[in-house]
């Protein structure tokens, strides 16, 4: 059967205090589940990097790991980016073209055209958002996932009819990515959207920053 993706989207948000803290507690709940047909990813943010791959190394862990971001130029002179292979130092997956990127850092298509190529060559596993079936789908992109901006932190999610419909779309122009959806999934909602076609799994954001939340909502599939 194939596997169900369960990515968490930290954004800024835990210090390394912090993601050790989260560890302490998720760890525990994680091992309690059957994960043959589940695939855990948390993607935190660049400084935390480091302490959650070694901490997932060290205790042999079945949590992938992603960055929620790539620099889309090889290594050089650009300050303030994190390049494609520093990131595959600790990750196998990295998120681009996520929305609050477009809306608070102007990527334009050319960026994550350019940030996709970069994540290609180093060999990661690029997760890439698309807002809506219009958005361009950058060839390259493994994971798609749709995530409309107006159910991202909001609380209200996009129905399971306008999901499908989308995913068809999205399903029959990238036949080999697979598909998520993000925006506002809970432990309350989760099973709502567990039956449309072509799904594969969540981003979640908010969620996934509580142990018990992000494991409840896991538990539930
Ligand atoms: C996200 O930002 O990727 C996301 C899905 O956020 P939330 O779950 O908080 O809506």
């Amino acid at each position: 059967m194939d596997k169900l993706f369960f990515i968490a989207n930290w954004k800024s948000h835990k210090t390394t205090p912090e993601v050790h803290t989260f560890l302490w507690s998720f760890v525990p709940l994680l091992n309690k589940l059957d994960l043959a047909n589940k695939q855990v990813i948390i993607c935190p943010s660049f400084t935390g990097l480091e302490i959650l791959s070694q901490f997932v190394r060290a205790n042999d862990l079945p949590i992938a790991i992603g960055a929620q971001n790539i620099s889309p130029f090889e290594q050089g002179a650009y300050t303030g980016e994190v390049n494609a292979q520093q990131i595959k130092e600790f990750a196998g997956y990295v998120i681009i073209g996520h929305s609050e990127r477009k809306k608070y850092f102007h990527e334009s298509p050319e960026e994550i055209t350019q940030k996709v190529k970069q994540a290609k060559a180093a060999g990661l596993t690029v997760i890439l958002c698309v807002q809506d079936d219009e958005d361009t789908v950058v060839e390259g992109a493994d994971i798609i996932a749709f995530e409309p901006p107006s159910a991202i932190g909001t609380g209200k999610p996009d129905s399971p009819e306008d999901i499908a419909k989308v995913f068809q779309k999205l399903y029959h122009m990238n036949p080999s990515a697979l598909l998520l959806y993000g925006g506002s999934v809970t432990p309350e909602n989760i099973k709502d959207f567990l039956n449309i076609s072509y799904l594969r799994g969540f981003l979640i954001g908010g969620a996934s920053l509580d142990p018990d939340e992000f494991y409840q909502l896991i538990a539930q599939c």
